[in-house]
């Protein structure tokens, strides 16, 4: 995994998970957390009950990047997201392809945007 990944912390293990999701829990954007399945497309919420479960499962050192728990209901491959919460606040996948998102991918992202501003003239 490369140095300038941007990964927030709060999705680095299942204790920053609940340590985040607590602290948010009463302001004005809780975070929130997924198990989705990318074949039938059921997704669940991970609420705090549900993610002091999984620490009492997996430890709070657990990190559900990469983790692909069988979905009960077809079989397909699940995957964690989590948002920070908020107006504007992407639902993160914690899959590989997420890891590609770096500061650079961004940033030439962002030059090739203001590029094609500056052809439309
Ligand atoms: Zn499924």
């Amino acid at each position: 995994m490369a140095r300038n990944v941007v990964i927030p912390r709060w999705s680095k293990n299942l204790g920053y998970m609940l340590a985040y999701a607590i602290r948010a829990h009463n302001g004005p954007y809780p975070a929130e957390f997924f198990l989705g399945c990318s074949k039938c497309q059921t997704r669940v919420t991970l609420t705090i009950e549900r993610l002091a479960e999984l620490i009492q499962a997996k430890g709070p050192l657990y990190s559900v990047w990469n983790r692909h728990p069988k979905c009960a209901r077809c079989g397909g491959k699940r995957y964690y997201s989590g948002s920070s919460g908020g107006p504007g606040a992407i639902v993160f996948p914690f899959t590989a392809d997420t890891q590609d998102v770096t500061v650079v991918s961004l940033h030439q992202r962002w030059k090739a945007e203001k590029q094609q501003e500056r052809t439309r003239g």
